[in-house]
């Protein structure tokens, strides 16, 4: 196989000189048949002396013709690669113009089967970057809607409850008490899911450059679950904290990574009612710390696994009133991991369902490269 361009014409050369060589040796050899040939036909001239032709107009009749043999081999072994050139030249014009659908065929391994391939990948690379953009548009337009929608919602029963107030002086204190703590709990809804918008935004538009430092994972932990004690006792759960080790330390910013477990653990006590138990594990594996939140209870049905981390998403079975999350919790969480480099999956089955987050020990062990303040 030709691999390069240079190679092809030396080729090509080499071929040509041999078709040259053969043409020119049949004919020398037949130099008496054509000199009696063309006597016979009547001519006479200085060029056809009485002993046959002069040596040296064999010799211009030899050099002329092999250069003519030589230039028709070669061009006629050039045409397919001339094609081939005019077919990626059209190809590219197609693609300039807008037709991204044009693909240019590749042939053999040299340079213009090079050219061929980018251009390919070009190609496909700028449809993809197009299919991204439209998609972000799309999530754009959701987004707004989205928030335009349980931005409403609490606000419309402020409002109700609000009015109710305002409009019956005269009502009972004890109504009236229970109004105002509806009001205010809508509002504290209202309040979280703008933080939490807040937050969604500036993790994936990049706003939030992160403030690392050196914390203990297993302290962190320990305080968050604390903290959720109440949260814990009122959904009939209990808890169990397994890690082997007293203290790990991670690079980290430690606000976020208390955001990111905050969810996580929200979301077991929420989602996890049924179970009796959350299980917080924490291994460390050779350049990442590993941290398992699970719980028992419903199963995430696996076509809903993998959207859950997706910005509004929420399964079927708990949009309901009662757990009345807005659907940005794991948005939020895997923004705060990828942040830090690092990852986090999702399983559920009758064994429980499993948050894992893996995390490096150092940022600079993280595929990611890193800004900071
Ligand atoms: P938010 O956290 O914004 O208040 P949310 O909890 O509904 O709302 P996410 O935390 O993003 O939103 O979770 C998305 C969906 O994934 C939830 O609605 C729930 O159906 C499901 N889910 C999340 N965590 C668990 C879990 N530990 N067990 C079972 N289902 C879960
Ligand atoms: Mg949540």
């Amino acid at each position: 196989m030709v691999k390069t361009f240079r190679m092809r014409i030396v080729l090509y050369g080499i071929i040509s000189m041999a078709v040259t060589c053969g043409a020119e040796l049949v004919v020398l050899l037949n130099l008496r048949v054509i000199v009696e040939f063309l006597r016979r036909n009547g001519y006479r001239n200085s060029i056809l002396g009485r002993d046959g032709m002069d040596i040296q107009v064999q010799m211009i009749i030899l050099i002329i013709s092999g250069g003519v043999i030589f230039l028709i081999t070669f061009i006629l072994l050039m045409d397919g690669l001339i094609r081939y050139v005019r077919r990626i030249s059209n190809g590219v014009g197609k693609i300039a113009s807008g037709d991204l659908n044009a693909e240019i065929p590749v042939r053999g391994e040299d340079e213009f089967a090079v050219i061929a391939k980018n251009v390919n990948k070009m190609t496909e690379e700028v449809k993809m970057l197009m299919e991204k953009e439209r998609e972000a548009e799309k999530t754009k337009n959701d987004l707004i809607t989205n928030v335009a929608h349980d931005l409403r919602t609490p606000l419309t029963s402020i409002i109700g409850y609000l009015e109710l107030l305002k409009n019956k002086p005269d009502l009972e204190a004890k109504d009236r008490m229970r109004f105002v703590d509806i009001a205010y709990q809508k509002s504290k809804k209202l309040e979280k899911l703008i933080e939490d918008l807040f937050g969604f935004t500036k993790l994936n538009y990049g706003k939030i450059t992160m403030k690392p430092g050196m914390l203990d994972i297993v302290k962190l932990l320990e305080q968050i679950l604390d903290e959720f004690y109440p949260n814990f006792q009122d959904s009939g759960l209990s808890y169990e904290f397994d890690c082997p080790q007293p203290s790990i330390l991670v690079e980290a910013d430690g606000n976020l990574l208390a955001r990111l477990f905050d969810n996580l653990i929200n979301n077991a006590i929420k989602y996890g009612a049924d179970g009796k138990m959350v299980r917080v594990e924490v291994r460390k594996e050779e350049k990442q710390v590993s941290i398992r939140v699970i719980n028992y209870g419903k199963i995430i049905p696996e076509g809903e696994l993998s959207h859950i981390f997706e910005k509004f998403y929420r399964v079927e079975h708990s949009r309901s009133q009662n757990t009345g999350g807005t659907g940005l919790g794991l948005a939020i969480a895997k923004g705060v991991v990828e942040l830090h480099g690092g990852s986090i999956t999702a399983s559920s089955d009758i064994h429980g369902t499993v948050f894992q987050v893996k995390l490096y020990y150092s940022l600079a062990d993280s595929p990611k490269r890193f800004e900071t303040e």
